[in-house]
């Protein structure tokens, strides 16, 4: 790819990326990610490549501002019309189009090209390990979700079980099988390296505040109870 052409496209990049879990700097973690993958595949379109990663979450502001909306698929048209209107072959913007629009994790529209595949990849790939926690953590607050819900008896939820947004859930329903779902060799290698820090993470905070809860509520219940018995002396 021409300097220029990645200048281009790095500066419309740039103005379409709001939120801090999903920055100019998730950008370039995932183009970098898609080099070292791309290194160990054969024939891969680099111009396909380097403009799906720099431009696959341009979707992002127009789905946080309506959740009905996919950003995958919003990102895919937006990057299709700035291509063709900035002078690119249509075949090229389409292909371009193709891999943002299946990138996405939760979506029933898997890539086909292998472009589409390392792009994947490198996106799942800043979800895992530390990092993937991190950004998760970061989204959370962005859109006030908590840190876990409470089970009817008051315990803390493990996030497996109930269905509200919370981290826990979103570690036990996304972050948890991610490691699964990768295309490429490498991409899944470099995912493995990072899985047990993730998993350690959560299990050392659901363990914490697990054992806040169960203490707290049993000794609080014994103070009220104890409080109840002097009220009734
Ligand atoms: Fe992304």
């Amino acid at each position: 790819m021409k300097r220029e052409t990645y200048e281009l496209l790095e500066r419309y990049m740039i103005c379409c990326m709001e939120d801090t879990a999903h920055d100019k700097e998730h950008i370039y973690r995932v183009l970098y990610h898609a080099l070292e993958i791309a290194k160990t595949e054969h024939g891969v379109d680099y111009d396909v490549l380097i403009a799906a990663c720099l431009l696959h979450d341009i979707g992002r502001k127009e789905q946080f501002k309506n959740p009905a909306l996919c950003h995958a698929a919003v990102g895919g048209e937006k990057a299709y019309q700035f291509l063709l209107a900035h002078g690119f072959e249509p075949s090229y913007a389409k292909q371009v189009k193709q891999c943002i629009q299946t990138h996405r994790y939760r979506q029933n529209n898997p890539p086909q090209s292998l472009e589409a595949k390392i792009l994947f990849d490198a996106d799942k790939l800043d979800v895992a390990g530390a990092v993937g926690i991190a950004r998760t953590l970061l989204y959370n607050g962005i859109t006030g979700e908590p840190l876990y819900s409470l089970l009817p008896d008051g315990s803390v939820s493990t996030g497996e079980t109930d269905t509200e947004p919370s981290f826990f859930h979103e570690y036990k329903y996304k972050l948890e099988h991610l490691y699964a779902s990768f295309y490429t060799e490498k991409a899944r290698a470099m995912a493995n390296e990072r899985q047990a820090i993730a998993a350690a993470f959560y299990n050392s905070l659901y363990g914490e505040v697990n054992a806040s809860y169960q203490n707290g509520m049993d000794e609080l219940e014994r103070l009220l109870e104890g409080t109840d018995c002097v009220n009734i002396i």
